[in-house]
């Protein structure tokens, strides 16, 4: 599997709008990519620390896991996932499965940023939501 780097931390926020100003005076940057993404039911906001990126999670509708998320702890954010940059996420998750890696993805999907994503169970990964991501060709 291999990780080339973390390629971003995924932080679940109930509001970017609220939440944005921290992050941009925290990085001292502005945000540089709004996206929703409609098959997860989010709206993300990418902030830039070095080469690891911050991805801001907000729900876009009550059934988004975000949502729930965001309900299981109370009603605040927190880190929700780690992404970890793999030269192939196929390979990579077949590796995870050899290993007998719950997988929450049987195959790679498109994610935000055009990355192509797939995450491991929690049951699996120590506890800690596991993301393989893959830089678009
Ligand atoms: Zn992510």
């Amino acid at each position: 599997m291999k990780p080339t780097h973390i390629e971003h931390l995924g932080i679940a926020v109930s509001s970017l709008e609220a939440t944005m100003p921290f992050f941009e005076a925290l990085t001292g940057a502005p945000c540089y990519s709004i996206e929703v993404v409609e098959d997860q039911k989010v709206k993300t906001a990418f902030f830039k620390v070095g080469e690891v990126k911050i991805e801001l999670l907000e729900p876009t509708s009550p059934e988004s896991t975000i949502a729930k998320f965001i309900e299981k702890n109370g009603g605040r954010g927190g880190v929700h996932h780690v992404a970890f940059n793999v030269e192939n996420v196929e390979e990579a998750l077949k590796e995870a499965e050899e290993r007998g890696w719950q997988l929450i993805d049987k195959a790679p999907r498109k994610g935000a940023e055009h990355l192509m994503i797939a995450f491991l169970h929690p049951k699996s990964t120590c506890g800690v939501l596991t993301e393989l991501c893959q830089q678009p060709k």
